[in-house]
């Protein structure tokens, strides 16, 4: 068997409730993008043999992710360390064994974009965030100096995963972290 390239150019995971299962959704930049990685890629892929693995390193871990392809020859698989969040943490306590693999986008908005109600990755508000200058945050102990969130889409189209787990791996530390899945 030839080896399959491994990708990495997505932005992160979103982890969401959306349906009955929770999703696992690569996010990806554009449409464009999400067009070719679904058509080429993902569509092909049996659902029963999509693994995803999750190894775990400090507050970081690798996400891995591969399958096999009814299209072999243009199958790949992902692999990224990522920061540990809140909805990486609620999804490992609450997939209960399945997940749907969708894809998202994601844009990022300034303060012009949003409502008042709006919140900055700094977790304030819009309105608490100065419009007149560069909208820094305005709580005293924050040290936000833009306000910026990010909006994601996730889009329709998905795969059922059914092969989920979590790794504990002190030393995953480098690229080979990603052959662990096979
Ligand atoms: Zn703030
Ligand atoms: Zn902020």
């Amino acid at each position: 068997m030839s080896a399959i390239p491994w990708f990495d150019d997505f932005e992160g995971i979103a982890y969401r409730y959306y349906d009955l299962r929770m999703n696992v959704a690569p996010l990806v930049s554009s449409r464009k993008e999400y067009a070719s990685i679904w058509h080429d890629t993902i569509r092909y892929w049996i659902d029963p043999t999509i693994k995803i693995r999750f190894v775990e390193t400090g507050d970081k871990y690798w996400f891995i992710m591969g399958a096999d392809s009814q299209k072999p020859e243009s199958n790949m698989s992902f692999c990224k360390l990522l920061q540990k969040s809140e909805h990486y943490e609620r999804f490992k306590k609450g997939h209960g064994g399945e997940a749907y693999l969708r894809l998202g986008t994601y844009a990022h908005k300034s303060l012009k974009d949003v409502k008042k109600d709006a919140l900055c990755k700094c977790g304030h508000e819009a309105v608490d965030h100065d419009e007149n200058d560069n909208d820094e945050c305005l709580y005293n102990e924050c040290d936000c100096k833009e306000f910026s969130s990010f909006q994601v889409n996730l889009l329709k189209r998905k795969k059922t995963i059914t092969d989920i787990a979590f790794l504990d791996e002190k030393d995953a530390t480098d690229r080979s972290s990603c052959k662990r899945l096979f």
